[in-house]
């Protein structure tokens, strides 16, 4: 029965056409219990942002149901959902300083002036860029532009936080450390977080469990050790075995070479 199981989100039997004839999301069953961090993983075209999208409310499914707490959000507008959002690209106000652009949120939900400077500074704060809310966006660094984002989305206290590539822009090293303040930031709130990326690190390294996506459907649902030690099919090996290959070149006795790739070796070059 649906809401029975007490998970926070729930999708039962959701299915995604754009144009009446693909399905890009196949018969979509899956429960995110509060509080937890989950990552939908999965190769480009395989249906992540979607699903998101359909969370989000910026797409509606086109069978099935999705409930948040318990209850339908089938007729309720995405500003409606309590739901903050990270991007990829920022999406940011330009012309608005940091604290204006948090300000937003809050004056859309109705906050008066004092409640909002105190969200503000504390949202600020949690991202340790208390020192700069008088600056516009472009004043800022990619890393602390999306900084900027996690902020906005955490400001009004949502007890769901929706995040799509949210670290694809930032070199490597940024992106690191932006995965251990996120996770940080997850458990010190303890709000549930949906995550999406293509990039198998990541979601081992942040994950309570993850979603390997391919083709629209889950292919295996668990926790990221599990998912390493008991892959359940070809793809999930192959897929979250991809950074933990052996690439080099063997050499024959006569001087022919060729390159190998032998699955499973660790990160060996
Ligand atoms: P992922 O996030 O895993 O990269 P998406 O959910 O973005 O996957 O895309 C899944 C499939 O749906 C892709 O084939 C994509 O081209 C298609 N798709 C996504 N958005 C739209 C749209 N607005 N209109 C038509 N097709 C779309």
């Amino acid at each position: 029965m649906p809401g029975a199981k007490n998970a926070f989100v729930e999708f039962s039997g959701v299915q995604k056409t754009y144009d009446g004839e693909t399905l890009v999301v196949k018969d979509l069953n899956l429960d995110i219990a509060r509080g937890e961090f989950l990552t939908m993983l999965g190769p480009s075209g395989s249906g992540k942002t979607t699903t998101l999208m359909m969370l989000a409310g910026f797409e509606a499914p086109t069978y099935g149901s999705i409930l948040l707490a318990g209850r339908s959000i089938e007729n309720v507008p995405p500003h409606k959902r309590d739901i903050g959002m990270v991007f990829q690209n920022y999406a940011l106000f330009p012309h608005m300083t940091v604290e204006e652009n948090l300000a937003f949120p809050l004056k859309v939900r109705g906050l008066g002036k004092l409640k909002r400077e105190a969200r503000i500074k504390r949202a600020l704060d949690m991202v340790r860029l208390g020192a700069y809310g008088g600056r516009r966006p472009g004043q800022l660094s990619g890393g602390q532009q999306q900084r900027v984002a996690l902020a906005r989305a955490l400001v009004f206290d949502p007890k769901l936080v929706l995040m799509d590539e949210p670290l694809g822009a930032l070199d490597k090293q940024l992106r690191e450390h932006m995965q251990l303040e996120i996770k940080h930031i997850h458990e010190h709130l303890g709000v549930t977080v949906v995550y999406v990326t293509h990039d198998q690190s990541e979601a081992l390294t942040m994950s309570d469990r993850i979603a390997v996506f391919n083709e629209g459907t889950i292919q295996q649902l668990a926790a990221p050790a599990e998912l390493y030690e008991r892959p359940q099919n070809a793809f999930v090996a192959q897929f979250i075995g991809e950074n933990n290959r052996l690439h080099g070149k063997v050499v024959a006795m006569n001087g022919a070479t060729c390159e190998v790739e032998i699955p499973g070796a660790g990160n060996v070059q």
